[in-house]
């Protein structure tokens, strides 16, 4: 093992370096090689953390390993009350880590305070409930009683994304812990300060290698982790073709996945929506974590008598987005993730050009001198956009909206579900029975009527087709967690 991290702090409280948590303490890595985490929206280097590499993971697994014969046997009301005070001190400690989300991610701070803190916090106060929920069944026969035990699983892996670090390890950690199991977590190797803040400051509440994270890169870490023997469950939220390797590790040792993937999901607007409130829907869709949003509603299907008056309205609004400092309270958009991402959105704004797309706006990286050392985009609509372009088919993850507009509804639904994807989807009308016929015909696990983005921490979110497979939020993900015993007891006389 190598020297000491360097902890000392700078202004928001944040360390030089941070180490893998494993079995209760902060290590370095085995490597002893760092990578550096960025603050996107000025280029500047915030802090380092690990890369990690199979030996630091082994270590975390057979922490875990050895922590789960005795998580597994506590007590509900040890759970909840540790689940509970996790959501206290996140309260407490809101803007602290908000402000770590916006540093590290490049989303606005009303965002991170507003949404992702109050998402994650409803996570755990969700499953500090549901610790005592976690009961079996019973069956009673003439000569016999069944019982249905329910049981955790052992020790999972947990693999999450960038863009909304908080609330991913949130509705991953939460469920494990409320049902026994013990984790392994795989923050991505970009965005991750507020998750490690995190444990530093909970490490207090959990008992040694309950919990365990190992930062690096997913070919050293991620691998390693999924096909590790101990391993008994992947939960992976990130990209199609990332789930396509892990599925088939993870496939190897007959393990459970639960995969929360990509979306390319259908706006619907009809010609009887209220076309301000559709518009301050569209408008926030598009610039909501800068686009970085797999639910985002990234294809709008508008009707054609309103294209007009809509598209004039929604052009407006976004060029009224106020786009700057992510850490100033009046941001309403901020800066992409990583160069890399920025890059990748830059590519599709050019590609949409060539396939035939007009810019009704944006269409470039900002102009705005004040944002040059970072990586920022000015919000983007393209219009006579085809569901065929790639525009229509690929995530962008930007905040980038591409029109297709529709007059027949059936047409417009076989286009709305003519993709791999099937994440959400929202639609726009006065017309009950169209909001329901609509969000029926909808080939996706969550579908929103007019308004987009109501995220509740009881609703299952979860894709259909390559969106993935499984669920989280609400009490579904503890199946997930969880594996039944049925034990039949004979009860015949003088049998026993
Ligand atoms: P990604 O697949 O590149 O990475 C996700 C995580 O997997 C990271 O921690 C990464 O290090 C790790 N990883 C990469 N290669 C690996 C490998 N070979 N083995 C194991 N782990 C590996 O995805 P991303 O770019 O970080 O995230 C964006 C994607 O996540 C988008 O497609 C988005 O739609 C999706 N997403 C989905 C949901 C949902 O709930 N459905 C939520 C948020 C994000």
């Amino acid at each position: 093992m190598a020297t000491q991290l360097d902890t000392t702090e700078d202004e928001y409280g944040i360390k030089s370096e941070y180490g893998h948590y494993i079995g209760g303490e902060w290590i370095q890595g085995d490597s002893g090689k760092t990578i550096d985490l960025i603050n996107p929206a000025n280029g500047k280097v915030l802090t380092k953390i690990q890369a990690g590499n199979a030996k630091d993971i082994e270590r975390a697994v057979s922490a875990a390993k050895d922590a789960f014969p005795k998580w597994s046997q506590s007590s509900a009301n040890e759970r909840q009350d540790i689940l509970i005070e996790i959501a206290r001190r996140l309260k407490e400690r809101h803007s602290h880590y908000a402000t770590l989300e916006t540093l590290n991610n490049g989303k606005p701070m009303r965002e991170s305070m507003y949404f992702d803190m109050p998402q994650a916090i409803g996570q755990f106060e969700l499953f500090a409930g549901a610790a005592f929920g976690l009961h079996g069944k019973t069956h009673d026969y003439a000569d016999a009683i069944g019982i249905v035990h329910r049981e955790p699983l052992g020790v999972c892996a947990q693999i999450i994304p960038w863009n909304v670090p908080m609330l991913m390890m949130a509705c991953k950690i939460a469920p494990a812990l409320a049902s026994g199991n013990t984790v392994v977590l795989k923050p991505a190797e970009t965005v991750c300060l507020s998750v490690i803040e995190f444990f530093m400051e909970m490490a207090d509440l959990l008992p040694p290698g309950v919990i365990n994270v190992v930062t690096g890169y997913g070919q050293d870490v991620g691998e390693a982790l999924v096909t590790h023997p101990d391993v008994v469950k992947v939960a992976f939220t990130g990209s199609v073709a990332t789930a396509r390797r892990i599925i088939q590790y993870a496939s190897a040792n007959i393990i459970p996945q639960t995969m929360e993937l990509g979306g390319k999901s259908a706006h619907i607007i009809c010609e009887d929506a209220d076309i301000d409130a559709a518009v301050e829907s569209a408008t926030m869709s598009t610039v909501l974590n800068k686009g970085e949003v797999c639910l985002a509603g990234s294809r709008l299907f508008l009707h054609q008598s309103i294209e007009e008056e809509f598209l004039e309205k929604f052009k407006t609004a976004l060029e009224g987005i106020r786009q700057g400092d992510p850490l100033d309270m009046a941001t309403q958009l901020g800066a992409q993730a990583s160069k890399m991402q920025m890059d990748k959105v830059e590519s599709y704004l050019s590609l949409a050009t060539e396939e035939g797309a007009h810019v009704l706006t944006g269409g470039t990286r900002s102009d705005n001198a004040d944002l040059a050392s970072g990586h920022f985009i000015k919000p983007t609509v393209f219009t006579n956009v085809k569901n065929s372009m790639r525009i229509a088919r690929e995530e962008i993850f930007g905040p980038v909206t591409s029109v297709i507009t529709w007059s027949d509804e059936d047409e417009m639904m076989k286009q709305a579900n003519d993709t791999s994807y099937g994440l959400a989807g929202g639609v726009w009308t006065a017309n009950l029975n169209r909001a329901h016929r609509i969000s029926r015909g909808l080939e996706t696990g969550t579908v929103w009527v007019n308004r987009y983005y109501n995220m509740q921490a009881n609703m299952p979110v979860g894709g259909y087709k390559q969106s993935g497979f499984g669920r989280e939020f609400s009490h579904e993900v503890l199946n997930h967690y969880t594996q039944t015993k049925s034990v039949v007891i004979n009860l015949q006389e003088g049998r026993v």
